[in-house]
């Protein structure tokens, strides 16, 4: 999919919003969901999406929408900080196809990062993590949302 394009309702991401998908939740308010990535670039891998958008990307985003999204990345890359340790946190984001996108309902990726790692390399097609241990992790971050 392009830059262009509409919304699917049916996307990953909005079913995980409706509980029609589980997910292993680490914080949600009024605006944003924040979970772990199933498939993580390392431990730790958060996605953080808003609530109530059709958005696919961020050049689509209301900023009246953006604005607490962005705020929601800052409260999770904070406790993910807290709990984890990590020696850096990479945020990034993916818009259309030839970006890297493959989810597109707009959402931040949070990966804790510490020195001495291999270079990332491409996000989501690593294996399915176990989703146990998404919840543990997603438990440990919960723990120190402020
Ligand atoms: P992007 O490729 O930037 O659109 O990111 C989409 C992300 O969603 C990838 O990192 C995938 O690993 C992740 N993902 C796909 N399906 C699920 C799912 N059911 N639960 C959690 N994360 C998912």
């Amino acid at each position: 999919m392009s830059l262009d394009g509409a919304y699917d309702h049916d996307n990953i991401f909005a079913r995980i919003l409706r509980g029609e998908m589980p997910s292993a939740r680490v914080f949600e308010d009024d605006h944003v969901y924040a979970f772990m990535d199933a498939f993580p670039l390392g431990r730790g891998h958060t996605l953080v999406i808003p609530k109530h958008s059709t958005a696919r990307n961020l050049l689509e985003e209301a900023p009246e929408t953006l604005a607490p999204l962005i705020l929601g990345v800052q409260r999770v890359a904070r406790a993910m900080r807290a709990a984890l340790t990590p020696d850096g946190v990479m945020i990034f984001q993916t818009n259309g196809e030839a970006a890297g996108q493959t989810v597109f309902h707009l959402h931040f990726h949070l990966v804790p990062r510490w020195d001495g790692e291999p270079p990332l390399g491409r996000h989501g097609g690593g294996k399915m993590a176990d989703m146990e241990e998404l919840k543990a992790l997603a438990a440990q971050i919960a723990a120190k949302i402020t």
